[in-house]
């Protein structure tokens, strides 16, 4: 084994045990009651479900993370990146074709290994605790629409990246990029228009006072609204959300059906007026150009690693290749990703302090905030008491007692 090879094994290994770690932590933490804001919404039968909820979420990611290691650090010792190297050139001579396959047949492999813990998730998990309404058909159907996008959008994408990289000499890495960045931009418009309506149905919202109650909002706070949809979330699961989509005039907002029949006309204001904040303190923006450059950076690590013979020796490859060298890079990029997603989620919790000031003091409405922040926990089963080191590695929101806390001495 040389050096590349250790410190991706042992970034691999440091990466599992942390998160191993920090869920020991989380589930010790456990207080035996429930915090004093949440007495009287929670009986101890509810307070017990939350807690199985935790601990059967977290051992069944044991088993989905432990599975997921082992299957790379096997399938990578037992030579099978020579093996299916050999395999996609027996066929094409084309360095494009065969890197198609190549990175095709990965990425197929890691699908069908994820399916049976997604299915378990979702059917067996999910639903004892009462969260799934997926049905069998919306199930397959979700999973051949992604593969389906995933090969329309993916391979051409791929096919761009490997062709630079083959041809375009010191700047292909420049060339990607362009094409990446393009096409995040695209994406953009081209999602919620084009493809979410392939996984969920949009209506306009049907609630007029509702729907007067939050243009009236986002009119005091100059927030131009095209339009506001309700979203079938409840073809899913029970747990309920909003988010807003696009930039500029084409701004929509869209909440899910669960999420309107849980929260009365102020709560929803409430929890709108935090989505808008997060686009008024240009946290969307920030998000999309953070995501721009770090592709950035990622392309030109790439284009010094890609034909380093010793990346190709980690992974006993006699033959470099800049479809393999993709994937290998990737592999070497984890420690990279480790301390990036900590920064990014560290950057998330701040931006979510901000939203939330900034939806008491435009709303003024501190309190139906909070009764919408308690019902969401309630709801959802979410645990009131993490451990801080599971908040640092896993947290992209600041856990709800927090955020309450903060609301309170902003009003008091
Ligand atoms: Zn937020």
């Amino acid at each position: 084994m040389n050096t590349i090879a250790w410190i991706v094994l042992l970034t691999l290994l440091m990466d599992f045990g942390l998160h191993w770690l920090a869920d020991r932590l989380n589930l010790n933490a456990w207080p035996a009651s429930p915090p004093e804001e949440f007495e009287s919404l929670l009986d101890p039968g509810s307070y017990q479900r939350s807690k199985d909820y935790l601990r059967t979420s977290t051992r069944f990611g044991w088993l989905t993370e432990a599975t997921q290691l082992a299957a790379v650090v096997i399938f990578w010792f037992a030579g099978g990146f020579p093996i299916l190297d050999a395999w996609v050139r027996s066929f094409s001579r084309e360095p494009i074709v065969s890197g198609l396959v190549f990175v095709g047949v990965l990425l197929g492999a890691r699908s069908i290994l994820a399916l049976p813990f997604s299915i378990y998730r979702t059917f067996v998990i999910e639903e004892k605790f009462g969260f799934n309404r997926t049905s069998w058909r919306t199930f397959i159907m979700d999973r051949i629409k992604g593969a389906v996008l995933g090969c329309l959008l993916g391979a051409p994408l791929l096919a761009g990246i490997l062709f630079f990289f083959q041809m375009a000499g010191p700047f292909a890495w420049l060339y990607s990029w362009g094409v990446v960045v393009g096409f995040m931009l695209v994406m953009q418009y081209v999602a919620p228009t084009w493809i979410m309506p392939l996984f969920n149905r949009f209506e306009p919202l049907s609630d007029k006072a509702l729907e007067k109650a939050i243009r009236s909002y986002a009119g005091a706070i100059d927030f131009s609204l095209q339009n506001v949809f309700v979203m079938d979330g409840s073809k899913r699961s029970g747990k309920g959300n909003a988010f807003f989509t696009g930039f500029g005039r084409h701004k929509r907002i869209v909440l899910f059906d669960t999420l309107v029949n849980q929260h009365d006309r102020d709560e929803l204001v409430a929890i709108l007026a935090h989505e808008m904040g997060h686009y008024k303190q240009r946290h969307i923006i920030m998000g999309l150009m953070m995501s721009i450059v770090q592709t950035g950076v990622m392309f030109f690590l790439l284009s010094l690693c890609i034909s380093h013979p010793a990346l190709f020796e980690a992974f006993y490859m006699p033959q470099p290749s800049i479809y393999a060298g993709l994937i290998l890079f990737g592999l070497l990029y984890v420690p990279v990703d480790f301390f990036t997603g900590i920064l990014g989620l560290l950057l998330s919790r701040r931006n979510e302090y901000a939203a939330d000031r900034f939806a008491v003091k435009t709303n003024g409405n501190g309190d139906a905030f909070v009764r919408a922040l308690k019902k969401l926990s309630v709801h959802h089963l979410s645990n009131l008491s993490p451990h801080p080191f599971y908040v640092f590695l896993n947290y992209s929101h600041p856990p709800v007692m927090n955020r309450i806390q903060a609301i309170r001495e902003q009003t008091a």
